[in-house]
């Protein structure tokens, strides 16, 4: 099997403005690999917070090596060696994860959900993504959510309850708050969680630094709205710590290594008593497609990151009645823009 990556720029339609910073794109790594006249499609996407690069991506990657005749049976011993390789490089280790889950279900002929006997139709609706506190960009950003029942609502920059206030007189829509490490004082959080609770919010996400674990679930405790974590929930050895302590995690592909700890994250999760979100960074449809995959194991799902962006290279899963749904073809179900859309399958 041959593996080969590209750097890429994700541009984002507009500009995306969180606690930590704000940006116009997102760099990622797509990643191939190819074996008996298949390819296998990966990405890498590369938000700052996770801090890897595609100088790191890359070098990561050229050290990896795969067995030269791949064969299905060989994957979990492949990811656990490629994980062994160096630790962080998550969104790297993600890349070919996805990239051989595609080729693996490409060579059975089946989509991964089908493999996994997961049922789609049993999919959450996705939450579409306001990351502005631009008032009066707001009437745009929310056009570009046309298609979306559920808003995500960044906060934690300052003047939350004026972008919250503004965002209600526009629509009634159920919302999700992300606060992306934003809040300092418990008092206040919880006085603003009580705020939030009388505006139709259904969740809040990671108030606090992700280090403060002490002051989130005194908020967790007291909180009237569930309050899940997002930057303290990297991957699956950070489950069983939070059980308890939170109401729930969001699982992230880039995060977590890729589809097969994302799928023992929600499982481990539900075992403790956690729900779990399965949520994205901005990527192109072709992570969007892989984590679509197992949209359905999730309770919460925020698979908007596609949308977000303005050059996608894949077509893959897709906006239906306010779900991101992946296509019934086999592997992640994405096709290069510039080749053909196969024929569905349906065995
Ligand atoms: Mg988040």
């Amino acid at each position: 099997m041959v593996l080969s990556f590209t750097p890429h720029t994700i541009s984002l339609r507009r500009t995306f403005s969180l606690a930590s910073g704000s940006r116009n794109s997102t760099p990622a790594v797509l990643v191939e690999v190819e074996q008996d006249g298949l390819i296998g499609y990966g990405e890498a996407a590369l938000p700052p917070s996770l801090g890897e690069d595609q100088e790191s991506v890359t070098s990561f990657l050229e050290d990896v090596s795969l067995p030269a005749a791949f064969m299905p049976d060989d994957l979990k011993d492949v990811l656990v060696r490629i994980d062994a390789q160096a630790p962080g490089n998550s969104a790297a280790k993600a890349g070919v994860d996805i990239a051989l889950h595609d080729w693996m279900g490409k060579a059975i002929g089946l989509p991964c959900f089908r493999m996994w006997g997961l049922d789609p139709s049993r999919t959450p609706a996705s939450s579409f993504t306001v990351a502005t506190h631009d008032v009066a960009a707001l009437d745009e950003v929310l056009a570009d959510g046309l298609g979306f029942e559920i808003l995500k609502v960044k906060l934690g920059q300052g003047d939350d309850r004026a972008i919250m206030t503004a965002i209600r007189q526009r629509t009634s829509s159920p919302i999700r708050v992300d606060v992306n490490q934003g809040w300092s004082r418990r008092e206040d959080a919880l006085e603003m969680c009580e705020w939030l609770a009388e505006r139709n919010v259904e969740l809040v996400e990671q108030p606090f630094l992700k280090t403060k674990m002490e002051d989130t679930a005194w908020l967790a405790r007291r909180s009237p709205l569930p309050i899940i974590v997002d930057e303290s929930a990297v991957r699956l050895s950070d489950v069983e710590a939070l059980a308890g302590n939170v109401h729930g995690i969001n699982v992230k592909l880039m995060k977590c290594t890729g589809v097969a700890e994302a799928r023992k994250m929600i499982e481990r999760a539900h075992a403790f008593g956690l729900k779990a979100m399965l949520g994205c960074m901005t990527e192109t449809s072709c992570a969007i497609s892989a984590a679509a995959q197992i949209g359905c194991m999730a309770d919460w799902v925020d698979l908007d990151g596609a949308v977000l962006t303005s050059n996608d290279p894949f077509v893959g899963a897709r906006l239906q009645g306010g779900r991101i749904m992946p296509r019934d073809l086999p592997g992640i179900g994405v096709v290069k823009k510039d080749k053909r859309m196969p024929e569905a399958t349906h065995r």
